[in-house]
């Protein structure tokens, strides 16, 4: 495997998973969809992240006949069971901003107790290659939804995602401390050690 597609437009985020992967996998020679004109952005009908993480990899290795990785993520609040998830990124309507977003988190969750605070954002990668079963890797970063927002890094919910650990909340970190800890860090270290035992099987 030495070229891969992301399988995104979105160059923010192909950048980004790029850069994690290359720390590990620098051979590998990575592509977006932006490289394949007339890729689709298929509809993310699955009903969990695996799903649509698998959905979307196997779209961009149909389209363009290469190995294919694509991601899908969420954030998980225990105090508002079900609402963002898999849906995050449509909670409170598609057209409303990130800033209300969080506006309307932050008041629905207030003078409500601590344990109501926890969340988590997941990530789910998924990898599809020719002639092999499509694979699912996953990780989770444990936090808190903060009081109030901070930062101004990072993007979609970070500035309201506070880590206990770090006494800072995800948007108030550099872009290689998110990457560090994040949900989307810790998946994308765990498939470039895949794709390292991948290469070494097939050079011995
Ligand atoms: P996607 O699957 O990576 O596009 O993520 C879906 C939605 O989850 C995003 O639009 C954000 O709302 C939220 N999300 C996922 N990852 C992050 C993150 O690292 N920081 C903040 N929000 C995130």
């Amino acid at each position: 495997m030495d070229q891969i597609v992301i399988a995104t437009h979105n160059l923010h985020k192909a950048g980004e998973m790029e850069t994690i992967l290359s720390a590990k996998a620098g051979w590998i020679d990575f592509r977006s969809l932006r490289d394949f004109p007339g890729a689709p952005e298929p509809e993310e009908t699955g009903s969990t992240y695996g799903a649509n993480a698998i959905i979307k990899a196997e779209s961009a290795l149909k389209h363009s006949g290469l190995p294919a990785l694509a991601d899908d993520a969420g954030l998980e609040i225990d105090g508002l069971p079900g609402e963002l998830g898999v849906t995050s990124k449509r909670f409170a309507g598609i057209a409303t901003s990130f800033d209300e977003k969080m506006e309307i988190v932050l008041s629905s969750l207030r003078g409500k107790p601590d344990e109501e605070r926890r969340a988590r954002f997941a990530c789910f990668v998924a990898l599809a290659r020719p002639g092999c079963e499509t694979k699912v890797f996953s990780a989770t970063c444990e936090g808190q939804i903060a009081h109030a927002k901070s930062g101004q890094g990072g993007f979609g919910y970070d500035p309201i995602f506070w880590l206990p650990q770090l006494e800072c909340t995800m948007a108030d970190l550099t872009a290689e401390q998110k990457h560090e800890v994040s949900h989307r860090g810790r998946v994308l270290r765990t498939v470039a050690v895949y794709l390292q035992r991948v290469r070494e099987a097939s050079d011995s």
